[in-house]
Order: C-alpha cells, then sequence, then structure tokens
C-alpha cells in the first residue's frame, strides 16, 4: 500500500478537539493559503529542512554528500534543492540536528501503536485521536480507511481536521469512524478565496453542506485575518451561510499568526504573508458578538 507521509505526531494536544488528543498531521495539501503556518505540511512528499539558528558551521555536512548539493555561505551552510535527491546521508552527519528530512512513513499498525500509548490520557479526559495536516481527505484513502477502522474498534473517539478541498466520496467512506470534523472555513467570496487561498470555495461549501445533510457532528474553525476576512461583510456572509445551511455543533474563531515563518526558511521558500496581521482583541470580541447574535452558541476566541 502506498503509505502517506507523517510529519509530526503530537502527544498531549488540547486544541484539536475534546479532551486530551494525540494528533496526527499528514503531509500534503491542496490548498496554499498564503499565511499557512505548517509550509512543511503543503508538498506531498519528503523534504529537507534546515534550521540556521542550531548550525555551527562545522560544515561536516558538505563533504557528507554525494550530490554535492550543500555548500558554504558565510556562517551558515546552503543547499542546492535541484542536486539534493533527499539521500539523507547528511542528516547522521549533523551532530546538532540542524538537517532534518520532513515526511515519515508509517504502518497503520505503527501509528494504532503510537496512538496507544496515550489510551489512558484520553479515557481520563475524554480525548482521543485527530487526524489533521496537510489534509487527511487527500490522502491514500484505503489507508484512511483501515486506519479510522482499528482506531475505532478499540473505542477511541476521533476527530477529523480538514480544509474541505476533497472528493465527498471520501468523505462518505469514513463518515461512520468519525466523531466530530473539524471544518476550516476562510471565505464566502471566491474571487478572494482563490486570490488567498489558491482555489475555489465551490467544493469547500458543498461537502461541507453534504456532511451536515449527512448528520455529522462539525465544528467550524475560522482563521481570522486583518484585511482578508475579519471585516463585516466577510463575517456577515459567513453568518448566512452558516445560519442557512449548516447544523454547526461549535465555532473556533483562530485569530492569526506568523509563528510558521521561520519554517518558510528552514524549506527555503518564500513566506508571502508578511504584511498580515491579527484582528485586534477588541475585533475578535465584535466578530465572536456577531455570531453570538445570529443565534450560534458554543463560539470560542481560539483553538
Ligand atoms: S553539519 Fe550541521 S552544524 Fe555542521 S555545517 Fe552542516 S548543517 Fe551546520
Ligand atoms: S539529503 Fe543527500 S543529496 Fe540532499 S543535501 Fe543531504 S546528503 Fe546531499
Amino acid at each position: 500500500m502506498n503509505l502517506p507521509k507523517i510529519i509530526n505526531i503530537q502527544k498531549y494536544s488540547i486544541h484539536d478537539g475534546n479532551g486530551i488528543r494525540t494528533t496526527i498531521f499528514f503531509k500534503g495539501c491542496p490548498l496554499s493559503c498564503l499565511w499557512c503556518h505548517n509550509p512543511e505540511s503543503q508538498n506531498y512528499s519528503e523534504e529537507l529542512m534546515y534550521n540556521e539558528e542550531k548550525c555551527t558551521g562545522c560544515m561536516a555536512c558538505i563533504d557528507s554528500c554525494p550530490q554535492r548539493a550543500i555548500s558554504k555561505e558565510e556562517k551558515c551552510v546552503v543547499t542546492d534543492k535541484i542536486k539534493c535527491d533527499l539521500c539523507k546521508e547528511c542528516i547522521d552527519y549533523c551532530v546538532n540536528n540542524a538537517r532534518e528530512i520532513v515526511g515519515k512513513e508509517y504502518t497503520v499498525a505503527q501509528l494504532v501503536k503510537e496512538a496507544e500509548k496515550d489510551r489512558m490520557f484520553y479515557e481520563e479526559s475524554s480525548g482521543g485521536i485527530t487526524l489533521s495536516g496537510g489534509e487527511v481527505m487527500t490522502q491514500n484513502m484505503d489507508y484512511i480507511e483501515e486506519l479510522l477502522k482499528k482506531l475505532k474498534k478499540k473505542g477511541y473517539n476521533i476527530a477529523i481536521d480538514t480544509c474541505g478541498q476533497a472528493p465527498y466520496e471520501n468523505y462518505n467512506r469514513i463518515l461512520k469512524y468519525v466523531d466530530t470534523f473539524l471544518y476550516d472555513i476562510k471565505l464566502m467570496d471566491n474571487e478572494k478565496h482563490i486570490k488567498y487561498i489558491g482555489k475555489s470555495n465551490n467544493l469547500i461549501l458543498e461537502n461541507l453542506k453534504k456532511l451536515s445533510e449527512a448528520g455529522a457532528n462539525i465544528n467550524i474553525r475560522i482563521p481570522l485575518v486583518e484585511g482578508v476576512n475579519a471585516d463585516d461583510e466577510s463575517i456577515e456572509e459567513l453568518i448566512k451561510f452558516l445560519k442557512n445551511n449548516i447544523n454547526v455543533h461549535k465555532i473556533n474563531l483562530l485569530p492569526y499568526h506568523n509563528t510558521g515563518k521561520s519554517k518558510y526558511e528552514r524549506l527555503q521558500k518564500v513566506y508571502e504573508g508578511v504584511n498580515f496581521e491579527a484582528p485586534s482583541k477588541e475585533r475578535m470580541e465584535t466578530v465572536k458578538g456577531k455570531f453570538e447574535k445570529a443565534g450560534f452558541i458554543n463560539i470560542k476566541i481560539g483553538g
């Protein structure tokens, strides 16, 4: 079976659903939000990350590279991404752990075993397992279905964090194993959606409606970025859509943050979110008030 790549397995997670959870982050996403704080999750393949802050400039990696892809630059090193074939040789030579390959393959049995280690915490806190990303619903669905089936058989509470950009048949396949969908929506204005997110919102909104009609338990997550979607018009459009179409269980309003900025440098990628800002605390409260006034309950600022 074609194994998806995992970026991280985060233990004791408290922002990805109820209680204490283990969150498994899958690599690869069909969207490209300009403010994405997990750029290592966008590409479906393995990637090399280099952390300049950890690099002491010892140059041990340069000689280790069979492709001669690494060269010296002042106190640090740079990697020619075209020459690098991700052979991983340099990783072992770097005693400072400044170099790493992101994206590790796990079999279903290995992931289930990882999840089982924290069973006690899930039981004590009404927590469970969250599959996140990247985008879970665009991975190998035979693998995802088998994983969910095994986790559910063990009685775990399952949440799926999704951006909605995947064929609905993928959701339909796994609906019966999922307790909660953490469903991200950003903008109703399709032109703005294409500009900031890289794709139309049609499929995302259609899938959300279908999941709601199918009786799924839906927590809506809205990242809010000043100058993009935190204005009155954008919020009112979102409220109208949700009110008319979706049976919402909970809403999380997530203020923008740029904590992923350094990861772009480590991947030798350009961060296009430099000019974005979080809405003020007052603005976040105002937005929350608008949802409350529209009759929504269970609204939280933050994860
Ligand atoms: S081996 Fe590690 S610490 Fe040494 S130069 Fe290479 S990246 Fe930097
Ligand atoms: S992963 Fe291999 S090819 Fe790429 S920089 Fe390291 S040693 Fe060179």
